[in-house]
């Protein structure tokens, strides 16, 4: 639903958030944060896709940093999986490393970059030119907490610049689309993925010794939020930032 329409006022509030008939794309499916949202839009009752194999869902493999083979699976998604239509794509691949400023390579650096903004661009470009044919579709960014913070000790230059410039990305793309999409972030705090063990163990347990929910967040709690913004449960919403850190971000 583009923000030119709404959910009839009449409507069950349950079936606002209903993603039936629906098609989505999820990048980063295989693990992680990916993997849950993918399930949760699947719940929700959409058709979903991901980059990888083996799940619940369909699966395609796919470089996001490789523009033309994130266009030609966003197409290929779109007919095989949604007979000619793409309703949802979660721009979620990431990848993290830590250099200390003064380190990094400019292959270093660009490699966080290709993977999380250009790759992340090219998947809401993608679909923007299909969503803008259709006249109406839906993006959803995954940034991060680290695009508002700077965590110490920091090493994660390039990963936290990577993330504020996809929140910005989506704040320009939202009013650039705003007549036939929306697009919309999640910002993750801590959550218990493989990425978090890039990092050495007395960082963790600094930085988890902060998160005034004293816990990290498992993959499956932050599916609903994706699920909200994917759906006509989030129908006003656009250019938005959803922060989702136990309080983290807070102090
Ligand atoms: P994982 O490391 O568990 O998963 C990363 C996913 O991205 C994998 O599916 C991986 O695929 C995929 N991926 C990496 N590079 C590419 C590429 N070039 N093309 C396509 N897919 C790629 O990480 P998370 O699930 O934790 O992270 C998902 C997103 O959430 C990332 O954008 C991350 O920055 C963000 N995030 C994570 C937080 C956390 O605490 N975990 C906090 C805030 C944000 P493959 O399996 O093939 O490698």
């Amino acid at each position: 639903m583009s923000l030119a329409a709404h959910p009839s006022p009449n409507a069950p509030l349950l079936s606002h958030f209903s993603l039936a008939g629906k098609t989505a794309l999820v990048t980063g499916g295989t693990r992680g944060i990916g993997l849950e949202v993918a399930r949760g839009l699947a719940e929700a009752g959409s058709k979903v896709a991901i980059k990888a194999s083996g799940q619940t869902v369909k699966a395609y493999k796919c470089n996001v940093t490789h523009q033309p083979e994130i266009s030609s699976t966003i197409d290929t998604v779109r007919t095989e999986l949604g007979s000619g239509v793409l309703d949802i794509v979660v721009a979620n691949a990431g990848i993290a490393t830590h250099h200390a400023g003064l380190d990094y390579t400019p292959e270093q650096f660009q490699e966080i970059m290709n993977v999380n903004l250009n790759g992340a661009f090219y998947t809401a470009q993608a679909a923007g030119r299909i969503f803008e044919k259709q006249g109406f579709g839906n993006v959803i960014f995954t940034a991060s907490v680290s695009a508002i913070l700077v965590n110490i000790p920091q090493k994660q230059a390039a990963y936290n610049a990577s993330k504020a410039a996809v929140v910005q990305l989506a704040r320009c793309l939202s009013v650039e689309w705003v007549k036939f999409a929306r697009v919309n972030c999640v910002s993750p705090g801590y959550i218990a993925t493989d990425m978090l063990d890039i990092h050495p163990k007395e960082w963790r347990e600094k930085w988890f010794g902060m998160i005034p929910a004293a816990r990290l967040c498992e993959p499956a709690e932050l599916k609903g939020a994706y699920v909200f913004l994917a759906s006509d449960a989030s129908s006003y919403m656009t250019g938005a930032n959803l922060v989702i850190d136990g309080g983290y971000t807070l102090p």
